[in-house]
Order: C-alpha cells, then sequence, then structure tokens
C-alpha cells in the first residue's frame, strides 16, 4: 500500500452565536491543488445596540471589529455560497467584494430576486449607524451594486459543478423562508475516488406556510456526510411554543388597545398578516378594527409575494392581505396612527425592535398602558426586543437613545418560529444513515453545547459532536472529523 496522499477540508466558523453566519472551507486535494469557499456571508448583530458603559461599549467594539474585516485574504476565495437572504447571513457579501473578492456567489433563484432588496436596507441601515457613532461606513452602495453583478441564481435540485471534477453543489429547498435552501458540497478526490460530502443545514424548518417543502431525495439521507447544523432553538421542544398570539391580539382588541407586531420584512410580516386574515375569516377578529402595515422592505417583499412568480409562492397563498388593511409610511402618518384613540393592529419592522419604525412605535408607546407590543420572533442578545423583555412593568428601559418607563404590555411568542425546534432537528438528523460528523452551529453558546449532548444521547451511531466557534475549527476527511485545531482569529 503507498503513502497516502492528504485530502480533506478545514471548516472555519465566523460566528460564536446566532448572527454573522459565515463558514470558511479551505478543502486539499491530493495533486496539491488547495480550493477555498465560503458558506454565508452575514453581518454581526448581537449588541450592537449597548454602548452605553464601558464594557458595553467594549462589546460594541468586539462586534464593529468583527463586521469590518475577514479573518482571510478575500481575494484567495474560489466561490461562495448563500444559504438564504437573512441579513445575517448576506449582509456582508458587499464588504467582501469591496475587499478584493471578484468571484460568483451562488444562491437559489428565489434568493436572487431578493437580496437586492437586504443588501440595499442593510446599506441604508449601517449608513445610519456610521453616522451616529462618527465612523464610516461599512460599504456604500456602489460596493452593493458590485455585489450584486456578481451574483447567480441557481435551480434546486440540479447538481453542478463549482470546480471540474472537483467540486459539486446542490441546493435542496428548505422551509426556513422563501428562497432558502440546505446546500450540499461534494469534493471528489480525483485520484482516490473519495469523497467529502458536507451538508451546510443554514437555518433550518421543515416547512412554510407560503409554499410546500419536498422531502429531501433518498440517496441524500443515505451520503457518508458532515452536516453543519444550526442550534437557534436546540434548548427547546416543539412541546415548549405557547401558542398566545391570537389571545393576546383578541384580549388586545376587546381591551382597546394599540396593538403594535414587530415581524421580519421577509416572510414572519406576511406572515402575520395571514393570520390576521384568518382571524377574521373565522369571526373572531372584527375586519372593522383597522390593520395598518409599515415598513418600505417589508411592503416591497409584501409586494413580491403577491406578484412575482420566480419566488415560487404557492398560487393558492397569495391572497394573503386581511381585510381594512393600509401600507402607510414616514413618520406624520405614524404620528396619525398612533394619535388615532381607536384600537388598531400595526405590523411593522424591524423584528426584534431595534430599527426602522418598529423603534419609533416602541418609542411613542412603551411608556402608554394602553398599547400592546407583542413579539413574533427570535430577539437576540443587545436588541430592543431583548432588552424589554429584561425590562419589567414600571422599570426604565433605554430606547434609541432616550430612557422611558416601561408601561406597555410586551408580549412573545415562539409559535412563528421559522426554525425547527431541537426534537425537530433530532428527527432530521436520524433520516441519515450515515453520518460522519455534525458541527452545531447558529446558537448562543450555551444552547449549542446543550444541544450537542442531547445529539449525543438521541442521534443514532453519533459519538462526537464538535461546537462551532470562533477560535476552533474542523479537519474533515472522507470519514470522519480528523481532529479540531486553534485558528488565529481575532
Ligand atoms: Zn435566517
Ligand atoms: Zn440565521
Amino acid at each position: 500500500m503507498g503513502l497516502r496522499k492528504r485530502f480533506y477540508v478545514d471548516i472555519q466558523t465566523l460566528n460564536n452565536a446566532v448572527t454573522g453566519s459565515l463558514h470558511l472551507c479551505v478543502a486539499k486535494f491530493p495533486d496539491g491543488e488547495t480550493v477555498r469557499f465560503i458558506v454565508d456571508c452575514g453581518l454581526f448583530q448581537e449588541r450592537v445596540e449597548k454602548v452605553n458603559d464601558e464594557d458595553e461599549s467594549a462589546r460594541e467594539n468586539i462586534n464593529d471589529l468583527y463586521n469590518r474585516s475577514f479573518p482571510f485574504t478575500e481575494d484567495s476565495l474560489d466561490f461562495s455560497l448563500i444559504t438564504h437572504n437573512h441579513v445575517d447571513h448576506v449582509g456582508r457579501l458587499p464588504l467582501l467584494y469591496k475587499n478584493g473578492y471578484a468571484g460568483k456567489t451562488y444562491m437559489s433563484i428565489p434568493t436572487k430576486e431578493l437580496i437586492r432588496h437586504a443588501l440595499n436596507d442593510s446599506c441604508k441601515v449601517l449608513r445610519e449607524t456610521a453616522k451616529r457613532r462618527h465612523v464610516s461606513a461599512l460599504y456604500t452602495d456602489t460596493d452593493v451594486g458590485q455585489a450584486l453583478s456578481n451574483f447567480y441564481g441557481m435551480p434546486y435540485d440540479e447538481p453542478f459543478y463549482l470546480v471540474p471534477n472537483k467540486v459539486k453543489v446542490t441546493f435542496f429547498k428548505n422551509g426556513h423562508l422563501v428562497g432558502a435552501a440546505l446546500i450540499l458540497v461534494q469534493i471528489y478526490s480525483s485520484s482516490s475516488k473519495e469523497v467529502i460530502n458536507l451538508l451546510f443545514t443554514g437555518d433550518y424548518n421543515k416547512k412554510n406556510m407560503f409554499f410546500k417543502v419536498p422531502d429531501l431525495p433518498k440517496w441524500l439521507y443515505e451520503l457518508p456526510v458532515t452536516i453543519i447544523q444550526e442550534s437557534t432553538y436546540g434548548n427547546m421542544d416543539t412541546t415548549d411554543i405557547e401558542e398566545c398570539f391570537e389571545e393576546n391580539i383578541l384580549r388586545g382588541t376587546r381591551e382597546q388597545k394599540t396593538i403594535v407586531v414587530p415581524a421580519f420584512s421577509l416572510g414572519r410580516y406576511q406572515e402575520v398578516l395571514y393570520f390576521l386574515k384568518t382571524l377574521q375569516k373565522r369571526g373572531a377578529l372584527d375586519p372593522n378594527i383597522p390593520i395598518y402595515g409599515d415598513g418600505k422592505l417589508a411592503a416591497t417583499y409584501t409586494n413580491m409575494f403577491l406578484n412575482n412568480p420566480n419566488l415560487g409562492i404557492d398560487s393558492e397563498m397569495t391572497d394573503f392581505l386581511p381585510e381594512n388593511v393600509e401600507f402607510i409610511s414616514g413618520s406624520e402618518a405614524r404620528s396619525n396612527v398612533i394619535a388615532d384613540i381607536h384600537s388598531k393592529i400595526i405590523v411593522t419592522t424591524s423584528g426584534m425592535g431595534s430599527y426602522g419604525p418598529a423603534q419609533e412605535y416602541i418609542s411613542k408607546l412603551i411608556s402608554n398602558p394602553n398599547a400592546l407590543i407583542h413579539f413574533t420572533g427570535y430577539t437576540a442578545e443587545g436588541t430592543l426586543g431583548r432588552r424589554l423583555k429584561d425590562t419589567e412593568i414600571g422599570q426604565d428601559v433605554k430606547v434609541g437613545s432616550i430612557m422611558k418607563i416601561k408601561r406597555a404590555e410586551v408580549m412573545y411568542t415562539t409559535e412563528f418560529s421559522a426554525h425547527a425546534k431541537a426534537n425537530e432537528m433530532i428527527d432530521f438528523l436520524n433520516s441519515f444513515s450515515k453520518i460522519n460528523f455534525i458541527i452545531v452551529n447558529h446558537g448562543e453558546p450555551e444552547v449549542k453545547e446543550k444541544f450537542a449532548s442531547r445529539i449525543l444521547r438521541e442521534v443514532n451511531n453519533v459519538k462526537e459532536v464538535g461546537i462551532a466557534s470562533r477560535d476552533t475549527f474542523f479537519r474533515i476527511d472522507p470519514y470522519k472529523c480528523v481532529k479540531s485545531m486553534s485558528t488565529h482569529f481575532q
């Protein structure tokens, strides 16, 4: 037997927690060739607002430092792949191009349709944040344009080679979001006929209200594979979900409250509107109670859901708007809506409350006991949504740069979540018959560990689980994780 030529891929993760998704993969081939690529290129968003005391300012600086540079040479990448159109997965692509990357970025066809809106909006938010902090913006419209001109939309389920005979990629439909994909990367060693199969879940959900999610093909479940698995809700089962949204909204309208529903502009916003429509249809919600939609990006996406066939929305779901809904924008319209004393429901962005009209509504209504603010999804550490959660009624809370007393009712529900819960992720992993290794990522540090322990106990034949973090990378060969090592990332 001759000497075994080296053949492996090193996987490094930039995000320690939920935001800032980016995996750097460096594949080494027996013929000496190296192929480098990244999966996702997201913005770090945790803690961006905490600027007050020294400690928190330091944290914000870390966040800013993470966002400003990549701990690798941008122009050494061969290609990049995107799982879905959320800013924590795509928001740094323009910076990548600004810093010298000139290669292609591949994504699903719906994501290609949607992404320019996300990047333009992100550019605007970053410009405003930079202005407030007296620093230069992370990137400009020109950088966004440069990125957009290098994006390619790929059909689902069709394998394509990105490096001839060496790297093959397939996108599979994922219920997390319209356009979301699970990405299979197959790396072939031509000399030894060995294969390294990597499956990136991105953010994962098995179902979506707006389109059908087909089962993954049988051959995929039978591949010897390393799975890079998200774990946002790795500490929560479907039985832990408290369905309280309907009850709270209906009670709020009976109590004549002004109800503000912060929602992510893509997916959640449309889902909440549809939910209100179903309440009206059942006769539970009086259609005379006005519903307002506020948020420019959300309005753009809503229009695309209604009219853009490339998004793949099921035809019976293109009619999701409730009766008596009015889309508004601008401070004046907002003030008029707030000044009206009648009960109303305002669906608005951003989903975690930190930016956009949601922040304006919360600022104006947080001290009003006749207001109900109802969050509809995950609120990351450092966001306004999380801060309000940690503040009791009657206590002070900082909204933007103003201190207020929290008097409004603030509620949370996870029933709309676009992420699979722990038990569903375990079921997903158990459908694979030959898992070589699992890397748990995209979760708060303690959640990742908890979920990893659960995998060890509940997923068949898995004996070790990697915990992704900024200071570790994993060397994967066709059969297993060979070793984990320290990175030198800042
Ligand atoms: Zn996502
Ligand atoms: Zn994410």
